[in-house]
C-alpha cells in the first residue's frame, strides 16, 4: 500500500494515525516463497518531527508457513514485526544527508519512500527479513525423515537399515563371516 506523506511532511506537529494492509500473499526468501497463512493490519503513526522529517512507527504480527527443517512438515511461524524509522521528504533529503551523514539512522536503505510516498509493503519485507527465525522446527525434538525411504519418522519407524557401519568394521565382519562358514 503507498501512503502520501506530503500533508505529514508539511504541518509542524502533525500525527496520524493509519491502519494500513500488508498485501502480500507470500514471502520470498532466498528463492523460496513461503505463504502468509494470517496478518492483521498494520497499524502506523506518522509523526511530523520537523520540517520534511516524519517519524514512522508501527507494527503488524502475521503468521508464515515454512516448512520443518527436517521433515519439511508445514509449520505456522507466528512473527511480530515493529519497527521505527525516520524519513525525510525529497525536499530535505540533499542538505540533510549531508548534515547529518553521521546519524546511523539516517543510513538505512530507504528502499520503501519513493518521493513522498511511503510503500507500506516494501518497509514490512525489509522488517520480516530481519525477524525470519533462522531455524524452523515443527517440534524440538523432531525425528526428521529417513535417508533411505523418505518416511516421516514422527508417524513412527518405517522398519529401514539406517546403521551405516564403520568401513573398518565392515571388513572384521566380513573376516568373522568367512571364518564361520568354513
Ligand atoms: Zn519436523
Ligand atoms: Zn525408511
Amino acid at each position: 500500500m503507498l501512503i502520501n506523506l506530503t500533508d505529514v511532511f508539511t504541518s509542524e506537529g502533525k500525527v496520524k494515525n493509519i491502519s494500513a494492509r500488508y498485501d502480500q500473499e507470500s514471502f520470498r526468501y532466498m528463492g523460496n516463497d513461503y505463504p502468509v497463512s494470517d496478518k492483521s493490519d498494520v497499524s502506523l503513526t506518522l509523526t511530523n518531527i520537523g520540517t520534511g522529517c516524519v517519524l514512522v512507527e508501527g507494527k503488524l504480527e502475521l503468521t508464515l508457513t515454512i516448512p520443518c527443517d527436517r521433515c519439511l512438515q508445514s509449520v505456522n511461524v507466528p512473527l511480530s514485526v515493529a519497527f521505527t524509522h525516520q524519513v525525510l521528504s525529497p525536499d530535505r533529503e540533499d542538505a540533510a544527508s549531508k548534515e547529518i551523514s553521521n546519524d546511523a539512522s539516517f543510513d538505512d536503505e530507504q528502499n520503501f519512500v519513493s518521493g513522498y510516498e511511503l510503500d507500506t509493503d516494501a518497509l514490512i519485507n525489509n522488517e520480516i527479513l530481519i525477524n525470519m527465525p533462522v531455524k524452523v522446527l515443527c517440534r524440538e525434538d523432531c525425528k526428521g525423515i529417513c535417508p533411505v525411504c523418505g518416511h516421516n519418522l514422527n508417524e513412527g519407524e518405517c522398519g529401514c537399515d539406517r546403521f551405516v557401519p564403520d568401513p573398518r568394521m565392515a571388513a572384521i565382519k566380513d573376516i568373522f563371516n568367512a571364518n564361520k562358514e568354513v
